[in-house]
């Protein structure tokens, strides 16, 4: 067994529904444009596009129901989305054994500092900045497949303050959660503890310091975040 020259990072972990045990993370994918009327909203159009991908950190995931409004933005937008988290992995996986590979389904808020974001889109820079940043994935718990199943269809909602801002349905995803992952895998090794955010209905808007977020896809429950 090696030594390490530094303390050895902690492993990121999500809590499991039901149980005391933690869902390891290795790697977050996160799609771009999946739910045509988001697409649009960005000024895209949805049916000339292939899925593309980016990535976050994992120990940008964080339970602990407070999202702390980042540095260096006037323009954070919510983004709500199903998590999906993979119990192994592969390379060239067919869609059709896709879903052999997921543990279970969660809730997610991939957080986007907007206004740098768009910066960045338009020097033809990597996202990161506006992606990547400290505490930018709020999740709740990953409810395993054998409790929940493989959820396909039902109603996505997020309220902020109790007023609807952003509501669709999983079954509006352009790319759908069997395809995203044989996709990846034909560009990247998936593996056990990756983590791929599905992509997010329309609505996506500001939020402000003292905002309470109110996440739920149908299924799979509900989440309050709280902007900090
Ligand atoms: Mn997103």
């Amino acid at each position: 067994m090696s030594d390490y020259v530094i303390e050895i990072p902690s492993v990121v972990g999500i809590p499991v529904a039901g149980t005391k045990a933690l869902f390891p993370v290795r790697r977050i994918y996160c799609i771009g444009r999946n739910y045509a009327a988001h697409s649009v909203e960005m000024g895209h159009d949805p049916d000339r596009e292939l899925p593309f991908f980016f990535q976050k950190n994992p120990n940008n995931l964080d339970s602990s129901g407070e999202f702390p409004y980042p540095p260096h933005s006037n323009d954070v937008h919510h983004e709500t989305e199903m998590l999906v988290a993979l119990k192994s992995g592969g390379t060239n996986v067919p869609v059709g054994s896709a879903l052999e590979l997921v543990y279970g389904y969660g809730l997610s808020l991939d957080m986007t500092r907007r206004d740098l974001q768009g910066e960045q889109k338009k020097m033809g820079r990597p996202w990161e900045i506006g992606k990547a940043f400290e505490r930018s994935a709020p999740c709740g718990p990953v409810h395993p497949v054998s409790a929940v199943g493989h959820p396909n269809q039902g109603r996505v909602e997020l309220r902020v303050n109790d007023e609807i801002r952003q509501e669709g349905d999983l079954n509006q995803m352009i790319w759908k959660v069997p395809e995203m992952i044989s996709y990846l895998s034909n560009y990247f090794a998936l593996a056990a503890g990756d983590v791929i955010l599905s992509g997010t209905p329309a609505g996506v808007a500001a939020v402000a310091k003292g905002d309470v977020m109110a996440m739920s896809i149908e299924g799979l429950g509900r989440m309050e975040v709280k902007v900090v």
